[in-house]
């Protein structure tokens, strides 16, 4: 099959990440208390990516890196448009990469379109693999959560007190309520087919399903010739997930395509923030005022997709670039590049409002099926949170495919 699952193409250079020995200055998390120069708490996707540009760039510090789940990065499949990150910020995310594919489709009730920028994506198995390898022996430690993080210690469940030079947490989100939010959740599984599925690239939208709960549409991931992730999506005021149901109209909408599925081998779902508005300041108070954050925690996410694996990226490079990375010198650096980051994409919590507030539930398709008539560099670049002055202006120019009354009001609410 053409183009499906062959090796990625972004491997560039990519050489998998050595494991260093053990130095002097581990900072092993017995209990008691021990001192690294850098503490990450949280290794998630954000966590678990500055471990590993810290390892590569700044191999003589010490870092440590600690998870509450079992494993670094949970169970993930975390997918990327290639223009979504920088050229010079790529080899990060090389020999992370699982599947690539040459572009994608996507349908709508008017119109199919074929794209042809590439696509990726990036096995949390991975992750946990590269970064065990990054990091020496006894600077992982999963299965350890923390109950308390300041900017220059952090205290675990079991007592340990771990003091660093600086900390950083990327523990996931803070207070979401201090955030005006929609939501994008869903329900993935991946299938294993009794035949190949015929499928070269992904599908990211396929909106010509039935429309319930806001926005629906299906994205389809070909892994291999018999092995399909099938995700079932909705963007949806409600954050309540119903998972069989979606699970059940993944099983309906492989039917229909003719499918058959031999098994299901995993599942994951999300319940995402799409952010309409709110206090960016209160935001990053609540998750402790005076502690460096990266990731959702710092609320690098892209206001639209809730996708936040671009910014994790640029966050990596920035931490592995400063040469202060004490904790007030490393909250202070991720703090203006957070705050100037929420500031910057007003634009598209403007447009999330627009979906949310303007359009009716069964209608907001039509918001995506036009964006989608629009020419690939734009729609590059809006996934990347770079569009450009005359992309913001192209977006909104035209008919809109919304009550423009409702639009205006959803417009105003913004600048009140
Ligand atoms: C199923 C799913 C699929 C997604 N797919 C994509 C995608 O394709 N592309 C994309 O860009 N984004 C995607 N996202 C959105 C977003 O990028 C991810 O949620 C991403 O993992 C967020 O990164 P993070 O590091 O901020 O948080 P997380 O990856 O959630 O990491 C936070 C980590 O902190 C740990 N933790 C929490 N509390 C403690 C504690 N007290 N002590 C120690 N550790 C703790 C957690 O166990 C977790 O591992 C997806 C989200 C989900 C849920």
């Amino acid at each position: 099959m053409p183009g499906a699952c062959r090796p990625p193409r972004w491997p560039l250079h990519a050489a998998p990440f050595p494991r260093p020995p053990a130095s002097a200055n581990a900072c092993g998390v017995a209990p008691g208390t021990s001192s690294c120069d850098v503490a990450i708490v949280g290794g998630g996707l954000a966590g678990g990516l500055i471990a590993l540009a810290l390892a590569a760039r700044r191999p003589e510090l010490s870092v440590t890196l600690i998870e509450a789940g079992a494993t670094i990065g949970g169970n993930h499949i975390w997918s990327f448009f290639e223009g979504d990150v920088a050229r010079d910020e790529r080899n990060l995310l090389a020999p992370l990469v699982s599947h690539a594919w040459p572009g994608y489709d996507v349908a709508f009730p008017g119109h199919r379109r074929r794209l042809n920028q590439p696509y990726y994506s990036i096995r949390s198995e991975r992750l946990d693999a590269a970064v065990r390898a990054a990091l020496p022996e006894g600077r992982v430690h999963t299965g350890r959560r923390a109950l308390a993080v300041s900017a220059r210690a952090a205290v675990l469940e079991d007592g340990t007190r771990i003091e660093a030079g600086g900390v950083i947490d990327a523990r996931g989100a803070a207070s979401l309520s201090t955030l005006d939010l929609g939501w994008q959740k869903f329900v993935g599984e991946e299938l294993l087919l009794a035949a190949p599925h015929g499928l070269d690239r992904p599908i990211v939208m396929d909106a010509t399903v039935e429309q319930y709960d806001g926005y629906r549409f299906v994205y389809v991931l070909p892994f291999d010739e018999r092995t399909l992730f099938v995700e079932d999506t909705y963007y949806s005021t409600s954050a309540e997930l119903q998972p069989d149901l979606l699970a059940h109209r993944i099983q309906a909408y492989a039917a229909a395509k003719g499918w058959q599925v031999e098994s299901v081998a995993r599942r994951e779902s999300g319940v995402l923030p799409v952010a309409m508005g709110g206090d960016f300041a209160a935001y990053w108070q609540s998750g402790g005022g005076s502690v460096a954050k990266a990731g959702v925690r710092a609320g690098l996410f892209h206001p639209t997709t809730g996708y936040s694996l671009p910014d994790a990226v640029r966050t990596a490079h920035l931490v592995a670039s400063l040469k202060d990375l004490s904790g007030a010198a490393l909250a202070a650096a991720l703090h203006d590049h957070a705050a100037s980051a929420w500031k910057e994409r007003g634009f598209y919590r403007m447009l999330d409002r627009m979906l949310f507030r303007a359009a009716a539930p069964t209608q907001r398709y039509k918001v995506l099926e036009r964006f989608y008539t629009l020419s690939p560099q734009l729609i590059a670049r809006f996934y990347a949170g770079r569009s450009t002055k005359g992309d913001k202006l192209r977006v909104l120019a035209g008919k809109p495919p919304v009550p423009v009354l409702r639009a205006i009001a959803a417009l105003r609410e913004g600048r009140a």
